[in-house]
């Protein structure tokens, strides 16, 4: 399994208030954080400058998305160097919403990994497969397409600084988690694959998040597994209590 502290992400999306949101940084702060565990809080863009001044330690601040290349005449968009300017260390990349959504391609995904990382943010890169995909038996053939992409634009040395989320499309804000086992089956192959097309060192030591449904309830029994090294959170990163006990899960 990677090597380094379990690390479990939090993406508020596009949620909060002023109000909400300090509510929910007044909850982390309080919240006990027991485990040797790294958390990365991503708040939409137009509080994270509020809660990186409202959260402790050992709570880090990721941004849920960067421009592909350096800022300019891209209206709307967030550069890189403004988040490296800003002390925002982490970035959240193609996530699967922006994917489907927003058009991002397994090509544009790995751009911007790249430019992120070359201005100095670390990034958690999310791969995952929607349902038809998985019922047609491509699961791993999507994830390892999507790894490709990123592979193909980056070094070895840069994935020093990247985190993999596997996340399946059909999981994420559904309630229907993936077992135990058919995450790990997918981290293993995950894993796998970075062994035979990066490096023997890079499988061993990259972190894989698993995302898709993840709560209080059921990160203990997933946090077993030998090649989950964390978690990626979506709806109940808005609840700072049951948050805070998925960030324990690691213990
Ligand atoms: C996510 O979108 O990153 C996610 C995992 O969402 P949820 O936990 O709500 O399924």
């Amino acid at each position: 399994d990677g090597t380094g502290k379990f690390v479990v992400g939090g993406n508020w999306k596009c949620n909060g208030t002023i109000d909400s949101i300090d509510k929910l940084c007044a909850s982390l702060n309080s919240g006990k954080i027991t485990a040797d565990v790294e958390v990365i809080c991503a708040p939409p863009m137009v509080y994270i400058d509020r809660v990186q001044s409202k959260l402790k330690a050992p709570y880090q601040i990721a941004a849920q998305n960067c421009w592909v290349s350096k800022g300019g005449a891209f209206t709307g968009e967030v550069s890189a160097e403004m988040l490296k300017d800003a002390n925002i260390p982490w970035v959240i990349l193609g996530h699967s919403e922006r994917r489907s959504l927003c058009g991002e391609t397994n090509e544009f995904v790995g751009l911007k990994t790249k430019y992120a990382l070359d201005t100095g943010v670390k990034v958690v890169a999310c791969i995952g497969e929607s349902l038809a995909q998985r019922e047609a038996g491509d699961t791993l053939n999507v994830c390892f397409a999507q790894l490709k992409a990123i592979v193909d634009c980056v070094t070895e040395k840069d994935w020093e600084n990247i985190i993999i989320a596997y996340e399946p499309v059909w999981a994420i804000g559904t309630g229907k988690v993936a077992t135990p086992d058919q995450a790990q089956e997918v981290h293993a192959g995950v894993r796998k694959w970075m062994n035979e097309n990066v490096s023997a060192d890079v499988a061993s030591k990259v972190r894989i998040q698993y995302g898709g449904s993840v709560n209080a309830g059921n990160c203990d029994e997933l946090a077993t597994k030998p090649d989950i090294d964390g978690f990626l959170v979506g709806g109940a990163s808005l609840d700072g209590e049951a948050f805070v006990k998925i960030c324990n899960s690691a213990a």
